[in-house]
């Protein structure tokens, strides 16, 4: 089914569906070609438009697509189902509360108590620091988005005009409005959308294997990046630069850990030049590393959070923003100067979503998630990386329940395959072939199964992964 290879631009989500379960037929009377929808993060609309996979039907960590077809969920949707696919005290929690209230707003101090009691299960469950405040949107995205909106608030507030601009890293992963595909470092995320804005600045990727000098250890390349985010900061001047955002783990970027010292290092400059950290913790928000958020892993004491996915186990649409009690403060006693906070969303903490995502955190808490991660964790992950060695893997890096691979020739990052080979989607449509998803951008591939996996599941997640790999190197040593 591979007549041509798609580019290897670095969030091309998709990879050539070996066997598609749908075969839409090309309706070119009324001017369509494919299916209706346009589809998010798919390249070549014309081709995939008609060969979707459709997901049917979901059980534990296992997806069936239309046809009957049983897969690995090993992406947990797009990192988010944590609890698998058929919880049912997350289903019983939103036909109560659809039985109940379906809706109503949180608008003109109104509001709902599912939103009210969440508020205070998050803050009672962050625990790298005391958070004062939470506000909920839809989304990852959204939550992004409002961290700008809101730290700006705080700087009019403050009577700083000038401090506004934010620093991001190349390679992260915020979202893809406006405002969070600018903090986003992906290049497919900016071109063609003139992006990012202005007021977004990019620090450099905090991958050690890819981008340390000869000799230098990962202490001393944790240094250097610091000393580089200050050097922006100076050129820039200090006093126009508002906040740092940053996953404790890059996630779409390719799963990328911190090296040892990043966050200590990076958080005494910023302490030095009075600017926010934003920790989005949207992927590793409630057991992913096996602690409760990234914050726990690396002791991250940040002034905002950003959460989402794992916060409802995805089952129904949320995000959130946690807000420092030093924020919170400022904005409380500025907010009749300076007009109310106006910002908020329909559906901001909306009620049904509020209820699922209690019921999420209190089976999180119940069944011990995080040392459920812990213990599976080690086997998944030295599963995986025992492949470490394979020709065509360039490094497999990852924690928890979260894993990535690179694929790179001659075992160099400075290798790369030729991107028209497309050997990250080879791979991708060799694990598809054995029932099993993941996620595939250009030659890096990620793994972030739901956090219930059993074993005996981590085991077949192993299995796949090596045949698929073995499949992927014979492939490529035919186009060699
Ligand atoms: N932030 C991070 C770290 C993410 O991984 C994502 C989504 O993958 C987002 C933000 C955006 O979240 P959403 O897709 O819910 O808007």
């Amino acid at each position: 089914t591979t007549g041509s290879y798609p580019d290897s631009s670095e969030v091309t989500a998709r990879y050539f569906s070996s066997e598609p379960s749908l075969q839409v037929d090309s309706t070119e009377e009324n001017g369509f070609k494919g299916h209706g929808m346009l589809a998010p993060f798919t390249a070549g609309w014309q081709s995939t438009d008609l060969n979707p996979l459709v997901i049917e039907r979901s059980e534990g960590s296992y997806v069936y697509d239309i046809n009957g077809k049983k897969y690995i969920d090993a992406l947990a949707g797009l990192w988010s189902t944590a609890l698998g696919g058929n919880e049912p005290r997350l289903i019983k929690a939103a036909t109560d509360q659809l039985n109940k209230l379906p809706f109503y707003h949180s608008f003109w101090n109104r509001t709902t108590k599912p939103s009210l009691d969440l508020a205070n299960e998050i803050l009672g469950m962050f625990t790298a620091r005391e958070m004062g405040k939470v506000f909920f949107t839809n989304s990852g995205s959204e939550a992004n988005d409002s961290q700008v909106k809101l730290v700006w608030y705080y700087n009019n507030a403050l009577g700083r005009p000038n401090k506004k601009k934010f620093i991001a890293r190349s390679k992260s992963y915020h979202g893809s409005t406006l405002i969070s595909a600018s903090l986003s470092g992906l290049p497919a995320l900016h071109q063609k959308f003139d992006l990012p804005a202005p007021f977004v600045l990019h620090t450099d990727c905090p991958h050690y294997w890819r981008f340390h000098l000869p000799d230098e250890m990962e202490e001393e390349f944790a240094t250097r990046l610091a000393t580089n985010l200050e050097n922006l900061i100076l050129k820039e001047g200090p006093e126009t630069i508002a906040a740092f955002i940053a996953e404790p783990v890059m996630g779409a970027g390719g799963v990328i850990p911190p090296p040892k010292t990043y966050f200590e290092k990076i958080q005494a400059v910023l302490k030095k030049y009075d600017i926010l950290l934003i920790a989005d913790e949207v992927i590793t928000a409630f057991g992913r590393l096996g602690t409760m958020f990234g914050c726990d892993m690396y002791n991250i004491k940040p002034d905002l959070v950003s959460i989402a996915k794992a916060l409802s186990s995805a089952y129904m649409p949320i995000g959130a923003i946690l807000v420092s009690p030093e924020i919170t403060d400022v904005i409380y006693s500025q907010s009749n100067k300076l007009g109310s906070f106006a910002h908020g969303f329909t559906y901001s903490g909306h009620p049904v979503s509020c209820a699922v995502a209690i019921e999420s955190l209190k089976i999180y808490k119940e069944r011990n998630i995080t040392e459920h991660v812990q213990k599976i964790a080690p086997r998944f992950q030295e599963g995986i990386k025992a492949f470490s060695g394979n020709p065509i893997v360039g490094e497999i890096r990852g924690l928890g329940l979260i894993l990535g691979t690179e694929f790179v020739d001659k075992k160099s990052p400075n290798d790369p395959f030729p991107a028209e080979w497309g050997v990250g989607s080879l791979f991708g449509a060799e694990c598809e072939k054995r029932g099993m998803l993941i996620r595939v951008a250009g030659d890096n591939i990620m793994l972030s199964p739901p956090l219930i996996m059993t074993p005996d599941e981590v085991e077949e997640i192993i299995t796949k992964y090596g045949d698929a790999l073995k499949a992927t190197e014979e492939r490529i040593a035919e186009l060699k």
